[in-house]
């Protein structure tokens, strides 16, 4: 039996309107090297300049992420060479960290640690074309960065994922980073080595980059937690080292031993003031952090009676957390609020750019919908059906539903007569079921929704059904 060790390190960008050093406008998407300066190029005699909100925003992810903000910290140059480094070192905290020894913890109670949060500058991008020749980029140089580094708790591919999901989400809540690893703006990579519980055997740390999604993350841990197996417990030892997670094989290729921390042989960056926070400034960061994705979804469960799946499900996103709110202030019945926005709602949308505006139907429209569910006047396919086409087509739902003659019949008398009539028409069926296949009831069902068009309160034609059956038992 072995166990995987896995410790984290993700980069989040950060939502700042310039750079970290200098007032160059952070955003990489426009045209290549349009929003550039001396200063984020490194050009002899320019001087670097803290971007007060990059710290303002470092404290606030220390803060949501339970960690210790230093008073005192410091900023250091990291060296190497890479032509996508135009200063040839990157400015970053390496001594001490603008926070640390924070945690998050997971669904089963267990605390991954986060042994530090430092902020440093991102580098260009380098783009290889297809013969070879390397073109730079160098807009993103110099947006600021956060890197939270984890302790090495991480035991499971779905640990992984969940701890992903979480920090992702909590900087969504915050509001100082897209969280988009698709696109860059969240960047993980992993250290995984594997253990031997029986004999301790380990085998070295292998870093794994190049991971652009969170599936990617948990396919590698696991890609690459069975081929380290082979060096378990054997004198042939792999040496610590680099690889690059390649999407396409499934795989994990090796790009290079391991560059030590030594390697870089850091030194402090004279030019950059060592950072002093005192507690007013944490105080001040912190009157502003928001209700937090935990808080709401015990909120949640008080507020509207919900339980804690579909509370966790509903607070994750902050935008759709607080659409979710603005309909729950007005409802009348939260579980069918609850499980139509989670069943119906939410999979309609793309959850990290749901913006409320561009919605084709408005709150009151969405009350109405599950007014007339609430008051069974249509059933719960109706309501899917008409909810779709709000969606789609922005209908009015008690409009739509009245046009269409859609109301749900309840009418005694008429779904009796439905149902002789569905019985006469299949007699193999009312002797299957007398015969004990009980599953056949369903099918009567059905063809009792279908004799209405669908508007039969299928409850009521269900009970109906059996009490009718029952009768010709004898
Ligand atoms: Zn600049
Ligand atoms: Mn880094």
């Amino acid at each position: 039996m072995t166990n995987i060790i896995v410790g984290l390190e993700i980069h989040a960008q950060l939502k700042t309107d310039s750079k970290v050093f200098c007032s160059c406008k952070n955003s990489y998407s426009d045209d290549p090297n349009t929003n550039l300066c001396p200063t984020c190029m490194g050009l002899p005699g320019s001087l670097p300049r803290l971007n007060e909100k990059v710290v303002d925003y470092a404290i606030l992810a220390g803060l949501a992420l339970n960690c210790t903000i230093n008073g005192y910290s410091t900023f250091e140059r990291k060296k190497y060479f890479y032509p996508d480094l135009s200063k040839g070192y990157q400015i970053s905290q390496d001594t001490t960290p603008i926070c640390q020894d924070g945690y998050i913890e997971l669904d089963s109670k267990k605390k991954i640690r986060i042994e530090r949060i430092h902020i440093e500058e991102d580098t260009g991008k380098s783009l290889i074309q297809d013969d070879g020749t390397r073109l730079l980029d160098y807009n993103r140089a110099g947006i600021p960065l956060i890197e939270i580094v984890t302790k090495p708790d991480i035991s499971s591919p779905e640990e992984a994922r969940e701890f992903l999901n979480i920090l992702k989400n909590t900087l969504n809540y915050i509001e100082i980073s897209d969280g988009k690893m698709e696109e860059g703006s969240l960047r993980c990579d992993v250290n995984i080595n594997i253990e031997d519980k029986k004999t301790g055997d380990r085998t070295e740390i292998i870093e794994l980059k190049n991971l652009n999604s969170f599936s990617a993350v948990a396919k590698s841990i696991e890609y690459e937690s069975k081929r380290q197996y082979q060096f378990l417990n054997s004198q042939n030892k792999e040496i610590r080292s680099t690889r690059r997670w390649d999407d396409s094989s499934n795989g994990s290729v090796l790009m290079r031993e391991k560059f030590t921390e030594d390697d870089y042989k850091y030194t402090s960056d004279l030019d950059v003031q060592n950072l002093n926070i005192n507690t007013d400034r944490i105080q001040d960061v912190k009157s502003k952090m928001p209700e937090l994705m935990d808080e709401k979804a015990k909120r949640f469960m008080d507020q509207y009676d919900l339980n804690e799946y579909d509370a966790n499900v509903l607070a994750s996103n902050r935008n759709i957390s607080e659409y979710f709110d603005k309909i729950g202030a007005k409802a009348k019945n939260y579980q069918l609020l609850a499980n139509f926005f989670i069943n119906e709602f939410l999979r309609r949308i793309d959850q990290d750019n749901f913006d409320e505006s561009s919605l084709n139907y408005s709150i009151e429209d969405f009350l109405n919908l599950l007014d007339l569910l609430d008051e069974n006047k249509i059933n719960n396919n109706t309501g899917k059906k008409v909810f779709r086409l709000m969606f789609e087509e922005g209908i009015d739902p008690a409009l739509y539903v009245e046009e269409n003659n859609l109301v749900q019949i309840t009418d005694d008398s008429f779904i009796d007569s439905l149902v002789e009539e569905v019985l006469d028409e299949n007699p193999e069926s009312v002797s299957d079921y007398l015969g004990g296949k009980d599953r056949v009831l369903g099918f009567l069902v059905g063809q009792v929704m279908k004799k209405s068009q669908g508007k039969a309160n299928p409850q009521i034609a269900n009970e109906k059904l059996t009490k009718a059956l029952s009768l010709r038992k004898n």
